[in-house]
């Protein structure tokens, strides 16, 4: 029988052409299962159930306090199938398994947040300078929501979306990465046994140009929030603008990791290798550029290269393993064709810069797509290694002489997500961080989040942010309603009025 993972007004179904798609799991390259592959046709049914659930208010009308009291029961569920979760999002993207304990603890977190601030600040009353006029804002759902997702963190970016979604009243249509579905169809299972009305959560499971384009283009969805790459968002918030759907967009980024001479020296070159190959550096905030001052340059790559090379590599339960595999062949080649660009425009490779092969620990390397952590440095401005994400283990040093010329290297870039600053002059930190045109900025620390906090880019990085009281506002439309308590002729049209 082929595979039933499309969750369309709350029930399981089959791709109309029965189309179906294999997972691997790119550790190993072992079968993971088989979804299905939405067509169009299956994407178009998906938004008709999602708007039919909008239109007839069967979630928007249910009190905000008990919207958020359901994203607290889904947070509880979670909590109670992390394990199973963890383990389905390790298979389809090779992470560590830890790596997705922590990501299942952040979604629940994000759910947790989400509950707790659906039913505050409702509206407001607006001072309309008039005693007979009572002026107030209210916040609505924006209506029927496409939701496209990436692969490299597939459900947090999925609970970013779905968690504001349902506590502003959306309905929704999500479509996860066509590599890495599985969580997605977990969690449709959970909103479902949780007794979220039938067509307020939908899924489909399949690429982009089939599943994913309709979201954008299709006259009623009303808002489409993407995450993924550059040129993908290109092409969807393309697509959204022939119907002027509300977009979000939450982009790549090429993000300077600043350190300063009288940076704690151990603790900056420790977190310059937590940003550049947590996850293999399959992340939209890894701290791929190092920008390092002169003076300390040398000793900070040797020290960088060194603890590089003993990175060790491995599958998500391998426990000796630090950082797993790439998501995919194709993805391994892009990252190796990009390392020997920046070869051929003059950088230097400093360690990795190749396919790793052999074994390490339980892993058999060659079944996997494992790439070796990669320092770059005889880089300048400019080069495509310094210029585009490589999204792959792949770090450049770049150096700097005092604070303005850290800034100009820090904000030379068409991307804005994220950077971060090494100092222990408190003063120097705060100034580089305010200058830095980046959404988010670490002062010596990197890459950790909030769900209460904005997450989102400046730039090409993206449009909007998620999470935070942002984060919830992207899916609610502010509606001003003007009441005149005594309402009196105008006098305006006279002569109309005398005749
Ligand atoms: P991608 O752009 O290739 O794909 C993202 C999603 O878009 C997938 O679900 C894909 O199927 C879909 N898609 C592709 N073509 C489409 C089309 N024509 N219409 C509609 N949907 C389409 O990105 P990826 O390779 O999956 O993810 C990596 C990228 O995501 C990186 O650039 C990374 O920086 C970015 N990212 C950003 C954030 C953030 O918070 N800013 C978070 C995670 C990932």
């Amino acid at each position: 029988m082929s595979a039933r993972t499309l969750f369309i007004g709350g029930t399981w179904q089959a791709a109309t052409d029965g189309g179906a798609r294999d997972i691997e799991c790119p550790a190993t390259g072992e079968l993971v299962g088989t979804v299905s592959e939405a067509t169009r046709v299956d994407t178009e049914k998906a938004i008709a159930a999602a708007r039919a659930a909008f239109d007839d208010g069967r979630w928007s009308s249910v009190p905000a306090s008990d919207r958020g009291a359901f994203l607290l029961r889904v947070a509880q569920r979670l909590r109670e199938r992390k394990a199973e979760f963890a383990r389905a999002e390790s298979l389809d993207t090779g992470k560590r398994l830890v790596e997705s304990e922590i990501d299942m603890d952040d979604i629940t977190a994000c759910f947790e947040y989400f509950g707790r601030v659906a039913a505050q600040d409702a509206g407001r009353l607006v001072d309309a300078g008039s005693a007979s006029v009572v002026s107030r804002i209210q916040y609505e759902p924006v209506g029927v929501c496409g939701m496209i997702t990436p692969w490299n963190y597939p459900l947090l970016q999925a609970a970013w979306k779905i968690g504001p979604a349902l506590a502003a009243g959306c309905t929704f249509v999500l479509k996860p990465a066509e590599l890495t579905p599985h969580t997605s169809i977990l969690m449709m299972e959970v909103l479902d046994e949780l007794g979220l009305p039938a067509g307020v959560a939908n899924l489909v499971t399949g690429n982009g140009p089939d599943a994913g384009a309709p979201l954008s283009e299709h006259p009623d969805v009303d808002l489409v929030s993407f995450t993924g790459g550059l040129v993908t968002g290109r092409v969807v918030a393309a697509a959204a603008a022939a119907t002027v759907k509300k977009v979000a967009l939450e982009l790549g980024g090429k993000n300077p990791n600043v350190i300063f001479a009288d940076a704690d020296f151990d603790a900056a070159v420790d977190n310059a290798l937590n940003g550049a190959f947590v996850h293999s550096g399959q992340v939209c905030s890894a701290g791929a550029r190092i920008v390092v001052q002169e003076s300390i340059a040398e000793k900070f790559t040797d020290a960088l290269v060194a603890r590089a090379q003993l990175i060790r590599l491995g599958g998500p339960f391998d426990e000796r393993a630090e950082t797993g595999p790439l998501i995919s062949a194709a993805h391994r080649d892009k990252v190796d064709a990009y390392v020997k660009a920046g070869v051929a425009e003059g950088a230097r490779v400093r360690c990795g810069g190749a396919f790793a092969t052999g074994t390490s620990g339980d892993t058999d390397l060659d079944a996997g797509y494992y790439y070796l952590p990669t320092v770059l440095d005889q880089v300048r401005s400019g080069m495509s290694v310094v210029v585009d994400e490589a999204f792959g283990p792949v770090v450049t040093i770049e150096t700097f002489t005092d604070e303005d010329d850290a800034v100009r290297i820090g904000n030379d870039t068409h991307y804005g997500l994220a950077g971060a600053v090494w100092t222990q002059d408190a003063g120097k930190a705060q100034r580089v961080a305010n200058r830095l045109r980046h959404g988010t900025i670490w002062i010596n620390d990197f890459h950790p989040y909030l769900p209460q906090a904005e997450w989102g880019g400046f730039g090409q990085s993206g449009v909007g942010r998620e999470l935070g009281p942002t984060g919830l506002d992207e899916y609610r439309e502010a509606k001003h309603v003007y009441q005149n308590v005594a309402p009196a002729v105008t006098g305006w049209f006279d002569d109309a009025s005398q005749q």
